[in-house]
C-alpha cells in the first residue's frame, strides 16, 4: 500500500473540512483532504455568510470574488420594494398564507434582521451559496498546498503518541493508501463516523423534527411582483420555507410530519404536489430537480478532542438553519485550530494549547446552536420575540473565548446580550481603521500568521517589551504603536480598545485579544514573555 506523509488530515470536503483545510494551508501547515463524494454540494444549504467569515475570507483574498458571485444583503424592509436589483438581497424573512400574499403585501414580517455591523466589522455579510464557496476554497487551499481528494473514502485509522495512521481508499480504482498525519481533523458531518467511532455522546434537545428539501424550477417572480426576500415561511397545511436558489430555480423546504407523510421515499410527482400545494400555485409550471429528506436537529458534542483528533463543524455542533449559523461557526472552528496546530507543529507551543479549543470553541457552538433553536421554534406571527434571544451580529461576532490561552479572561456566558467587543481579553479585537504603509486597514485583518500587539501612541515600551520577548520565546510577532507606526484614521482606537496612549492589546494569531495592559508597567518585556509563555502554554 502507498503511503503519504501530510501533518493533518482533513475528513470532509463540506464547507466546514475545506475551510480546515485552507486556514491550515494559510498557516503554512500540510494537509491532506478526502471527500467520499465526486463532487461539492449541489442542494444548496448555507449560503449566508457573516461578516466575521468575511474577514477572514479577506485574508485569503476571496472577499471581491465572493461579493462578485453573492448577493449583497440590504436592510429587511426594502422586500416591499418591487423589480430590485437581482444582485441585492433585502434581509427579510416573510411568513404568508401563500407565495401571492407576497405579491399583495399580506405577508408579514417575522424577522427583518438589521445588518448593524457598522462599526462593528469592516466587511458585511454577504449571500454566497455553498455551491459557489466551496470550488473557490479548494482553488485557494490548493493554491497553498493542500491536497484534496474527492471521490475518496476515509476507511479506518489508529493513532499513537506519535500521530495518526490511515486508510482511505479512492473510489473510482478501489485503490487503498495509507496516509501519516501528525493530527485528525474529523469534518465527517452530522453523522460524524469518526465521533460515533471515539463513543463521544451529544446533549441538546435532539430531533426537533424532518425537513423535505426540493429543488425546482419556476417562474414564481410574476407571483412576488418581482419583490425579493431571504426567506418566506409558507403556513398553510404544507408548511415550509421557501428560498431562491438562482435567477430560475428554489427551494422549498417542507416540514415533514412523519406520522401524516411517512417514511418512505418521495418522487418527484409527489414533491411536486407538496411544492404547489405550498405555494397555492397549482397552475404555474414548474420543474422538480432534486428532492432530499433531512433531519432537525439540536445537538452538541461533549468533547471536541480525544488524542490527535478534532472534530470541526457539523461533527461537533449541529442545530436548525434558522440564523445561518452552522457552516459559520464551523469555519471559525477550523480557524480557532489552525493556528494553534500550526503553533504546536512549529515548536512555538506545546500541546497543551490545542487542550483549549474545547473551553474555546464549545461554549460558543452550544450557544449559538441555542440560538438558532430559539429562532427555529419562536416562529408564528403570535410568538413575538423570546426574551433569550440576542441579536445576529452579537451571535456571529461578539462572542468571548475563555480559556488558559486568554491572560485575563472571566467566566460567563459565551456572548452577552448586547453587542460589547470592547477590547477585553477573549472578544476578537475591535475594529478600527488604521493606515498601514499607506492602505486602509482594520485592525481586525492586521494578525494572520503570527501575535500582533497595538500599544496606543505612547507605548512604545510595550512595543519594545513585545519584540524582545517573542524573540526569547521563538514566538512570531509584530508590534506597532496605532497613532504613530500606523495612522489611528478615525482616533477612537484607544476608546475602542479600553486602553490609555501608554497601554497595549495583544492580539493572537486568530484576532482574538489574548492580553491587555490598560497602561505601561515597569518591565514589559517581563510582562509578556509571562503572557507569550501562558497563552502557548510553556
Ligand atoms: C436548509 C439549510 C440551510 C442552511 N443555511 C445556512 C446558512 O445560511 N449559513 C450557515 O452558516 N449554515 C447554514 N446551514 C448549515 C450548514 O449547511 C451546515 O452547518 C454545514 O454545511 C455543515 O458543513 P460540514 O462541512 O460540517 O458538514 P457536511 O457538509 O455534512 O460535510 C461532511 C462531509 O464529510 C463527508 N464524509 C463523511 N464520512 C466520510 C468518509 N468516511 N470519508 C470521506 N468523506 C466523508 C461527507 O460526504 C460530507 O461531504 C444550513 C443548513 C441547512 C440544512
Amino acid at each position: 500500500v502507498e503511503s503519504v506523509e501530510t501533518q493533518v488530515l482533513v475528513v470532509g470536503g463540506g464547507l466546514n473540512g475545506l475551510a480546515s483545510a485552507l486556514f491550515l494551508s494559510q498557516q503554512g501547515v500540510s494537509v491532506q483532504l478526502v471527500e467520499k463524494n465526486d463532487t461539492t454540494a449541489r442542494l444548496l444549504r448555507a449560503a449566508g455568510v457573516t461578516a466575521r467569515t468575511m474577514e477572514l475570507l479577506q485574508q485569503i483574498g476571496l472577499e471581491p470574488e465572493i461579493r462578485e458571485q453573492g448577493l449583497r444583503l440590504v436592510p429587511g424592509e426594502h422586500w416591499r420594494e418591487k423589480n430590485s436589483p437581482t444582485n441585492l438581497l433585502p434581509r427579510a424573512i416573510l411568513g404568508a398564507k401563500k407565495l401571492a400574499d407576497i405579491g399583495n403585501e399580506s405577508a408579514f414580517v417575522m424577522e427583518e434582521g438589521s445588518l448593524e455591523v457598522e462599526g462593528v466589522s469592516p466587511q458585511e455579510p454577504t449571500w454566497c451559496g455553498q455551491d459557489k464557496l466551496e470550488p473557490m476554497l479548494i482553488r485557494e487551499a490548493t493554491k497553498r498546498g493542500a491536497e484534496i481528494h474527492f471521490h475518496t473514502e476515509f476507511v479506518s485509522y489508529t493513532q499513537d503518541a506519535d500521530g495518526v495512521s490511515a486508510v482511505v481508499r479512492d473510489l473510482g480504482t478501489g485503490v487503498e493508501r495509507r496516509i501519516n498525519a501528525k493530527y485528525l481533523i474529523a469534518a465527517d458531518g452530522v453523522t460524524s463516523p469518526i465521533r460515533e467511532g471515539l463513543g463521544i455522546t451529544r446533549t441538546g434537545h435532539g430531533t426537533m423534527g424532518y425537513v423535505l428539501s426540493v429543488l425546482f424550477a419556476a417562474d414564481l417572480d410574476s407571483v412576488v411582483d418581482g419583490r425579493r426576500f431571504l426567506i418566506c415561511y409558507l403556513l398553510n397545511q404544507y408548511a415550509g420555507l421557501l428560498h431562491r436558489f438562482d435567477d430560475k430555480r428554489w427551494v422549498f423546504g417542507l416540514f415533514w410530519d412523519p406520522k401524516r407523510y411517512g417514511d418512505g421515499e418521495v418522487s418527484p410527482e409527489q414533491a411536486e404536489e407538496f411544492v404547489r400545494g405550498a405555494l397555492g400555485e397549482q397552475e404555474i409550471p414548474l420543474e422538480v430537480e432534486l428532492v432530499s429528506k433531512w433531519r432537525l436537529a439540536e445537538e452538541v458534542a461533549e468533547t471536541y478532542r480525544v488524542g490527535r483528533v478534532f472534530l470541526v463543524g457539523d461533527a461537533a455542533h449541529v442545530h436548525p438553519p434558522a440564523g445561518g449559523y452552522g457552516a459559520n461557526s464551523g469555519m471559525q472552528d477550523g480557524h480557532n485550530l489552525a493556528w494553534k496546530i500550526a503553533a504546536v507543529l512549529g515548536g512555538w507551543a506545546e500541546d497543551a494549547l490545542l487542550d483549549t479549543y474545547f473551553p474555546e470553541r464549545h461554549p460558543v457552538g452550544a450557544s449559538t446552536a441555542y440560538q438558532a433553536y430559539l429562532r427555529q421554534t419562536t416562529r408564528s406571527e403570535s410568538d413575538g420575540a423570546h426574551p433569550e434571544m440576542v441579536n445576529s451580529t452579537v451571535v456571529t461576532t461578539g462572542y468571548k473565548y475563555n480559556s488558559e490561552a486568554i491572560v485575563g479572561g472571566y467566566d460567563g456566558p459565551a456572548f452577552e446580550h448586547e453587542l460589547n467587543v470592547d477590547g477585553r481579553p477573549g472578544f476578537r479585537v475591535p475594529h478600527v481603521w488604521v493606515g498601514k504603509d499607506g492602505a486602509k486597514v482594520s485592525t481586525t485583518e492586521l494578525a494572520v500568521r503570527e501575535f500582533v500587539l497595538l500599544a496606543g501612541p505612547e507605548g512604545q515600551t510595550w512595543v519594545d517589551g513585545a519584540v524582545a520577548a517573542a524573540g526569547a520565546l521563538g514566538v512570531p510577532l509584530k508590534a506597532y504603536r496605532v497613532g504613530a507606526d500606523l495612522d489611528d484614521l478615525d482616533a477612537e482606537f484607544t476608546a475602542r480598545t479600553g486602553i490609555t496612549g501608554t497601554g497595549a492589546v495583544l492580539v493572537r494569531p486568530d484576532g482574538f485579544v489574548g492580553w491587555r495592559g490598560a497602561e505601561g508597567a515597569p518591565d514589559p518585556a517581563a510582562v509578556l514573555e509571562g503572557v507569550l509563555k501562558q497563552i502557548t502554554a510553556r
